[in-house]
């Protein structure tokens, strides 16, 4: 046989040619997948529902801690260099942490204004926004309330302008999203059908949060707002405003407390004055059972409704 005539170098040397190249081509076709850059989990969990295995979507903040003091990484701004799109969720959410990561990345693809930059909050219409800014108002919410997305009806907008932003990002891809896209949303409307039913269970009870995080949640369902721990966005509480806090308290039914402030202020509460404390997720990952987009509002109004 001719091959025969190969000494057992050039066999090694062709074989490792062979490798080399299925190494070249597999990284080809991984390096033109598109690399999507999320702030959040939640956000991360709509954007794969429409693009399916077909781009690399990462998500930077870890679901467990506060979203407003995300700690940055070195390797965020690795991720950031990557990006062919970065997803933020808006309205000075990610201001203490996400713009120092942006300059350093250095990526042009992804700075504000260019079409690989996506602000979520566009796309909604917020509450508390102020009128005049006051420090007494708190430093965390100046563009007004930015955790829109906790209230469920709020993705489906979301994943609209998230889809959009695809289709123009990675053109070649518009029938798959498209496909990917419809079945999200029908199967979402069809979950949103469930909870609404769910929630009405709690409509015109009152409820305390730590911060004003669940209130897009809370008035698509008819729940009142008794008060929150904090005073005002980001200051943490007194003794004093606890105290006031209790004046309000005999009409509220459950508390409701995020996984990342302590909770010494909530179970103080309950256990004075006999009211439970609901723990919710916040993101996606927040929670052992809030593992999508769907389980995280199975998760929230599992919780509020059991
Ligand atoms: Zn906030």
């Amino acid at each position: 046989m001719k091959y025969k005539n190969f000494s057992k170098i050039q066999l090694i040397l062709i074989h490792t040619l062979v490798l080399l190249h299925l190494f070249l081509i597999n990284t080809t076709v991984w390096a033109k997948k598109p690399v999507i850059v999320t702030t959040y989990q939640y956000i991360a969990g709509i954007t794969e529902q429409i693009t399916g295995n077909s781009a690399t979507v990462i998500a930077l903040a870890p679901p467990q801690f506060d979203p407003h003091y995300i700690v940055p990484k070195p390797s965020y701004i690795a991720k950031l260099r990557n990006a062919n799109l970065l997803i933020i969720n808006g309205a000075q959410l990610e201001i203490g942490w996400l713009p120092q990561l942006i300059r350093q990345a250095n990526n042009p693809a992804i700075i504000t204004g260019t079409k690989g930059f996506l602000d979520l909050s566009n796309f909604v219409k917020k509450i508390d926004v102020p009128t005049a800014l006051s420090r007494a108002m708190g430093d965390v919410h100046p563009e007004g309330n930015p955790h829109f997305y906790l209230d469920p009806h709020t993705i489906p907008v979301l994943a609209k302008a998230i889809y959009e932003r695809l289709c123009t990002i990675v053109p070649k891809n518009y029938n798959l999203y498209s496909k990917n896209y419809t079945t999200f949303i029908e199967k979402f409307n069809a979950r949103l059908t469930v909870w609404d039913a769910q929630m009405t269970k709690v409509k015109g009870k009152s409820a305390i949060e730590y911060h004003k995080i669940y209130d897009y949640l809370l008035i698509r369902y008819g729940i009142h707002l008794a008060g929150t721990i904090e005073p005002v966005p980001g200051i943490p509480p007194a003794s004093k405003h606890i105290a006031e806090l209790e004046n309000t308290i005999y009409t509220v039914s459950f508390i409701l407390q995020d996984v990342y402030h302590p909770y010494d202020a909530a179970q103080y509460l309950s256990q004075k004055f006999s009211i439970p404390v609901i723990v919710l997720p916040h993101d996606v990952g927040a929670t052992s059972d809030a593992n999508d987009i769907f389980s995280l509002f199975d998760a929230i109004v599992g919780r509020i409704t059991q």
